[in-house]
């Protein structure tokens, strides 16, 4: 039997207020235990939340930016359980009337092809506390400095059809809210992260299958391995003739297991119900126009651009573009080129792309910065340098030996451009290989790659390879 996967997701996103949803507290990552939590996110008798509009803008922005209808009145509800890291009893949540609705977003499939990916919705809440288990013996600690941080859950559609895909809608979420600026998408300290909901119905049914939903999902390899391995399990469940159950799941990265946590909770287990505290959101035209004009080109529009701007492939402006810190980078290096907008692609994606990789490192901590990659392409393009002596130049810079001038200057990689120079080197092969000479002329056209080695040998890498080939072309034609 072929089965259909279908998976939705439920990502969480940290907003990068300064403040929490409903307090002044600081959100700052990292303080001591219990240091930021106030009497307002620990809900203390006699305080009262007060809404951050901050929060609020930054809601707003993510609607507009994926196309979704922006609620002129959304309402905070009380979600009820009781939870060790949520003392209060309740997370205020919205409910029935969330903040941003019905968008969408593309993601790019692996053969090329873009899915549109719908968002159900978006909604403001509180984030709860922490429970720590490391370092204490027989008892559970609660850290509260995270109740309160502002959350946005955003609601996909089940629209992905495999790991891969939601992997790919996980990244693009990750990408627009960096690039929207309310997110730093670090996934470590948990400040974006998902639960999964998976479930397998047999191909060509209509009626979506059992789900279960997946928690603990902090990094895009984790995400994609948890669902491959849950699939796998509904999928033994159900040939077995048994039946998946709805429920929630640990995923165990060191076993690269699924587990079961608690059966599904409904909706009317919370208790949901407006909270009294709090008035309504009411987002009028203003509040849009101000989020409107401080959204900063988005993914998709500076891909476009890029294609258009610097004859990019889809491809190439698709991978420079998945981070607004690459694309600036990228930027840069074409300025500090001269305008070289492909060679500048090929340099970024491949040597430093391929470097950052190696050595494990962000863009942002690049030892080769923009302006100097784009100042050692120049020196490719002015004929100083070939573009294989130019790695050799990039490893120095990347070592730390300074920009282009200097590294070339200092190990002598300048390229013998001179006739008279490589004439010399062209005569001595074509002298002392008087058999190739003879092959070359009876037909063996390829030869000609032969001859231009020899010559590069002989200029330790630094004739012109343009005029080489020239050269020798003329000269055995003679
Ligand atoms: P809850 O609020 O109980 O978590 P929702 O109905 O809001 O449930 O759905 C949560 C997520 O689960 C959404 O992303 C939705 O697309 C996804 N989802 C719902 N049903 C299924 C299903 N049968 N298989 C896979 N994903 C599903
Ligand atoms: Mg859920």
């Amino acid at each position: 039997m072929a089965w259909e996967v279908v998976i939705g997701l439920e990502i969480h996103a940290q907003l990068a207020t300064r403040s929490k949803i409903f307090s002044g507290a600081s959100t700052a990552y990292g303080a001591e235990p219990n240091t930021q939590a106030c009497a307002v996110d620990l809900g203390l008798p006699g305080v009262l939340p007060v809404l951050n509009a901050e929060a609020v803008n930054m809601a707003i922005k993510f609607g507009l930016a994926t196309g979704c209808t922006i609620a002129p009145r959304s309402v905070f509800a009380r979600k009820n359980y009781f939870y060790p890291d949520l003392p209060k009893g309740y997370q205020i949540s919205q409910y029935e009337l969330p903040i941003v609705h019905s968008g969408e977003v593309l993601i790019a499939l692996e053969d090329g092809r873009s899915k549109r990916v719908g968002l159900t919705r978006a909604h403001l809440e509180e984030d709860a506390g922490k429970s720590l288990h490391e370092g204490f013996e027989g008892v559970t600690g609660i850290d509260l400095n995270r109740a309160g941080t502002p959350l946005l859950e955003i609601v996909s559609e089940p629209d992905m059809r495999s790991a891969k895909e939601a992997v790919a809608y996980m990244r693009k979420i990750h990408s627009l809210v960096r690039y929207l600026g309310i997110c730093d998408g670090n996934m470590q300290e948990g400040s974006f992260r998902c639960d999964a909901n998976v479930s397998v119905r047999p191909k060509g049914q209509e009626e979506l299958g059992t789900r279960t939903e997946l928690k603990n999902l902090n990094s895009f390899r984790f995400i994609e391995r948890a669902i491959n391995f849950e699939v796998e399990r509904q999928i033994d469940v159900i040939e077995s003739g048994g039946q998946v159950v709805q429920e929630t799941r640990l995923y165990d990265a060191d076993r690269n297991e699924t587990r079961s946590m608690r059966t599904k909770e409904e909706a009317n287990d919370y208790r949901y119900f407006p909270d009294p505290d709090l008035l309504p959101v009411e987002i009028g035209e203003a509040d849009i126009q101000r989020a409107r004009a401080e959204l900063p080109e988005l993914p998709d529009a500076k891909r476009q651009r890029f294609m258009e701007q610097y004859g990019l492939s889809e491809s190439d402006a698709g991978q420079l573009t998945a981070s607004r810190e690459l694309a600036d980078y990228y930027e840069t290096v074409v300025e500090a080129s001269g305008g070289e907008g492909k060679l500048s692609a090929n340099w970024v994606i491949v040597e430093l792309g391929g470097a950052l990789n190696r050595d494990d490192l962000d863009i942002a901590d690049s030892p080769v910065s923009a302006a100097r990659l784009g100042g050692m392409l120049r020196r490719i393009t002015d004929n100083t340098i070939s573009g294989k002596i130019a790695k050799d130049v990039f490893d120095a810079m990347w070592r730390g030996e300074g920009d282009a001038d200097a590294v070339i200057e200092a190990k002598g990689l300048k390229q013998v451009t001179d006739a008279g120079a490589i004439e010399a080197m062209v005569d001595e092969a074509i002298a002392a290989n008087p058999k190739q000479v003879e092959q070359y002329k009876a037909g063996k056209e390829k030869l000609l790659g032969f001859f231009v080695g020899q010559v590069m040998k002989a200029s330790k890498g630094k004739a012109n390879p343009a005029q080489v080939n020239e050269l020798l072309k003329k000269k055995l034609s003679d």
